[in-house]
């Protein structure tokens, strides 16, 4: 399995997941042109894209999705109450919609939802196994329940949200009611947050992190993984046990091979 994230945090979120001929995305939450832009660096077209999952309807997510609807064929699976937001939004036809039921079986990949605490219509996150290994994608959670912790655990890889600096936050320019919301838990997960989720997870068998979903005021790349690594090392986690990213914002990250 190989995985690229395309875009990551508050101006934009997609992901593209490969194993064999069949590429799946997670998200679109950039324009049409820059997708498809993202996507053809990589040597990628839109025809060559199976399905696109949607984790929920907030624009940074589903952006460019009904744009990029009219200049493609695959499936587009997302929770009912997403799906319907977006449909309403940029008129999607019906038969493109694939309501998430249970496990979808696409190629070579079993993809399964998770249900996930966030103020969107309805969220959630996704576990995508192939060959014997498994990717999930957490973002956007306010907090970590345990069907979320047990949905992910023993994944070999996790893209897990890191949004922000405690410190960088509550010192920053947002307003009161927006600090609230990010810190509510219905917002975001802190790089505190997530580094005490990272090492559970590690104590359950994951080895490779990915941070994502950086906030560009309240964060800094370098704050992320510091805060996540130096809980790593305090759990006594030598370097080489595992390995930590962070996800650029604006442009592809390498591409991870599981
Ligand atoms: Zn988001
Ligand atoms: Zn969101």
């Amino acid at each position: 399995m190989k995985i690229w994230t395309l875009f990551s945090g508050s101006s934009g979120n997609a992901l593209l997941v490969e194993q064999g001929s069949c590429r799946i995305l997670v998200d679109a939450g950039v324009g049409v042109l820059i997708l498809k832009r993202a996507l053809a660096a990589l040597g990628v077209s839109y025809d060559q894209i199976d399905a696109l999952f949607l984790t929920h309807d907030h624009s940074d997510h589903v952006k460019g999705v009904p744009a990029i609807a009219r200049r493609s064929s695959f499936p587009i699976y997302g929770k009912r109450e997403v799906l319907r937001a977006v449909a309403d939004a940029g008129e999607i036809p019906h038969a493109r919609l694939r309501p998430l039921s249970g496990p979808v079986e696409l190629g070579s990949f079993e993809v399964n939802f998770f249900d996930t605490p966030h103020d969107a219509t309805a969220s959630c996150g996704y576990r995508l196994r192939a060959g014997g290994r498994s990717f999930s994608v957490m973002t956007d959670l306010g907090h970590v329940p345990e069907p979320v912790f047990e949905a992910v655990r023993g994944s070999d890889m996790i893209l897990i949200e890191s949004n922000y600096d405690r410190e960088l936050l509550r010192n920053g320019s947002y307003p009161f009611f927006l600090k609230r919301r990010i810190e509510g838990d219905f917002g975001h997960l802190s790089n505190d947050d997530c580094a005490e989720t990272v090492c559970r997870l590690f104590e359950c068998g994951t080895r490779h992190f990915l941070l994502g979903h950086l906030s560009r005021e309240n964060n800094r790349p370098e704050r992320a993984i510091q805060c996540t690594c130096d809980a790593l090392t305090r759990l006594g986690v030598s370097a080489g046990e595992a390995t930590v990213d962070v996800a650029p914002r604006d442009c592809a990250s390498r591409g991870f091979v599981l």
